[in-house]
């Protein structure tokens, strides 16, 4: 589903961001990415996305391969893939269900099946009854929460979490994860970055390590100590 073969990344000509990365990801796989700051996380999401592309090297994913990707399939790609980050992103003038509904609005969909599945999507991440709030008047975790409901009401079979949970105390971000997991369980891939070690301990997934643009290590079920990683608390 997920195949990097060798791929790299120079930024500027000179800085190396990813260095021959070799990934194979498995449909409904979830996966954690760890790595400390710099190291080429972000980099790695945004190829996925192409936000970036690849200096060289191959990437395929579900059957499509970027070499080949011209700009016009470049929307029906991003169908493919939700993103959800640190910041949240909500749009600040537009309530919780306008927020997830605008995903929609801009690919087509009409008023009725909007009606029909925004409402499925917030009661998959817990926000039923708050569908009028506006974003300045959820907390942390409920502003993550519209975020993952918006990157998934289009049913990606790919969801990519960046740093999720940076911003939210513990309790606020292990809801995030249990989310994230409950998606996972319907068969979405789920690729997460994190910072957070009790988070990875905690899930016991596939573990991937990657260290000044390498992949270190490549661990199933990982269990990291407290000092390992390069993860901080
Ligand atoms: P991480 O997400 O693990 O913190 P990044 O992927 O953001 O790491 O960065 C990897 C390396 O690439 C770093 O050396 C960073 O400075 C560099 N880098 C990231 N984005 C850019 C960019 N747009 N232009 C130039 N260098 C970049």
């Amino acid at each position: 589903m997920i195949l990097l073969d060798r791929v790299t990344k120079v930024y500027n000509r000179s800085n190396t961001a990813l260095d021959r990365i070799s990934l194979h990801v498995e449909p409904k796989e979830f996966v954690i990415i760890i790595g400390k700051s710099g190291a080429g996380k972000s980099t790695l999401l945004k190829l996925l996305t192409r936000e970036e592309r690849q200096t060289s090297g191959k990437i395929v994913i579900g059957g499509i391969d970027y070499d080949k990707l011209k700009d016009k399939d470049i929307p029906l790609l991003r169908r493919k893939i939700g993103v959800v980050f640190q910041d949240f992103k909500l749009l600040p003038n537009r309530n919780v269900f306008e927020n997830v509904a605008f995903a929609l609005e801009i690919v087509g969909f009409g008023n009725k099946e909007i009606e029909h599945t925004v409402p499925r999507v917030l009661d998959i991440v817990g926000l039923k009854g708050k569908e009028k709030r506006m974003p300045q008047e959820l907390s942390g975790g409920e502003r993550q929460r519209v975020a993952i409901a918006r990157a998934i009401v289009r049913q990606p079979k790919i969801l990519i979490a960046d740093e999720p949970t940076g911003n939210l105390d513990p309790k606020h971000a292990w809801d995030i994860i249990k989310i994230l997991e409950k998606i996972n369980h319907y068969g979405t891939t789920v690729l997460l970055t994190t910072h957070n070690i009790e988070i990875v301990n905690k899930l016991k997934r596939r573990v991937v390590t990657i260290d000044d643009g390498r992949i270190a290590s490549d661990r199933a079920n990982a269990d990291y100590g407290q000092t390992q990683g390069g993860a901080r608390g």
